[in-house]
């Protein structure tokens, strides 16, 4: 699986080289660093607790543009076929399916592939069971 679509320049904020996000303490104004897995720890300061506000950033919180391949381009589907189930790749109609090689049959070409609405409801259940999400 290629990583497509993993340029963000909109995230200014993201600097790739940082493997730590800041959060600046309100009552003294230090900065408080969380590197990973770090979600809450007292100012270096003050001693105040701060919890970690979660942003969107990287591609696990972005917003979504298209429900179908959420942002991916392309979809899998199954096809249950003499009782055994096979998964197909298709590409999306979206402009993120565009950047994907011809090679790979959109979506609406392939026949035994489920209606666009049926995996848009799939996607949209299943991101909506993971915390944070829909936040901006
Ligand atoms: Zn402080
Ligand atoms: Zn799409």
């Amino acid at each position: 699986m290629k990583h497509i679509g993993e340029c963000m320049p909109d995230l200014v904020y993201t600097n790739l080289n940082k493997n730590y996000d800041e959060e600046k303490c309100r009552v003294c104004g230090a900065i408080i660093r969380f590197y990973r897995n770090e979600y809450k720890k007292a100012c270096n300061e003050c001693g105040t607790w701060v919890f970690y506000r979660a942003r969107a950033k990287k591609s696990t919180n972005r917003k979504t543009t298209c429900y179908i391949c959420l942002d991916k381009g392309i979809v899998e589907y199954p096809v249950q076929k003499d009782g055994h189930l096979y998964r197909y790749v298709a590409r999306c109609n979206c402009p993120k399916g565009m950047k994907w090689p011809a090679s790979i049959p959109l979506l609406i070409e392939c026949e035994y592939s489920p209606k666009p609405e049926f995996i848009e409801k799939k996607n949209r259940m299943l991101t909506n069971t993971i915390p944070f999400a829909g936040k901006g």
